[in-house]
């Protein structure tokens, strides 16, 4: 099985990608994570994206095809990868449909993790609270809320048209999410 996790920045989308790999023997693939990890190691591509990444803007689509095809063409990953953060436009998308023919694979499952501005919002004043920190952490995090739900949508509604997207209510307890992911997945 092969399934794609999405969700706004602060949804616990990493909470529950930790917890579906270790029950469901499946690999994840944070295209970011990845390509974090170029730059940290001083890789000829980190060198060449690092400016991009700093910036806040995306890298080239050509970039992410070509390590996404490193993961799909393993077959150590064969049908056990959870992609996250990836596709993010519909060009992505189309790749992977074509990455996943030529490697004999397909997408079982797309999970969206729901999660409203204002819990977003409240979960940042309550760990600003805890850690003390006085940076403008909470305006940034709307910002990226909102890009993050603008460039996502014409992604999702794709796999909603295909009927592979489920969507999970992220506003109830980390338990209670766990519990209704882990069902859906049962049943695929
Ligand atoms: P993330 O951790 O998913 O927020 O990704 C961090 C950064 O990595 C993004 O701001 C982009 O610069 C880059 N990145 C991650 N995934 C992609 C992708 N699918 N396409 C293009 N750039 C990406």
């Amino acid at each position: 099985m092969n399934l794609i996790i999405f969700g706004p920045p602060g949804a616990g989308k990493g909470t529950q990608a930790d917890f579906i790999v270790d029950k469901f023997n499946l690999y994840q693939l944070s295209t970011g994570e990845v390509l974090r990890n170029e730059i940290k190691n001083k890789t000829e591509l980190g060198k060449e994206i690092s400016s991009i990444i700093n910036s806040g803007s995306l890298v080239s689509d050509d970039i992410v095809k070509k390590l996404v095809e490193n993961y799909i063409s393993n077959n150590k990953y064969k049908n056990r990868l959870i992609f996250d953060g990836y596709p993010r436009n519909l060009n992505q998308v189309q790749t992977l449909n074509e990455l996943l023919t030529k490697y004999a694979q397909k997408i079982d499952l797309v999970l969206k993790l729901s999660v409203s501005l204002e819990t977003i919002t409240k979960r940042i004043l309550e760990r600003k609270t805890i850690e003390k920190r006085s940076d403008d952490s909470e305006e940034l995090a709307v910002k990226r809320y909102k890009t993050y739900e603008k460039s996502t949508e014409p992604v999702i509604e794709y796999y909603k048209k295909l009927n592979l997207l489920k969507v999970i209510d992220g506003e109830r307890t980390i338990d209670q999410i766990n519990k209704e992911i882990s069902d859906i997945i049962t049943l695929i």
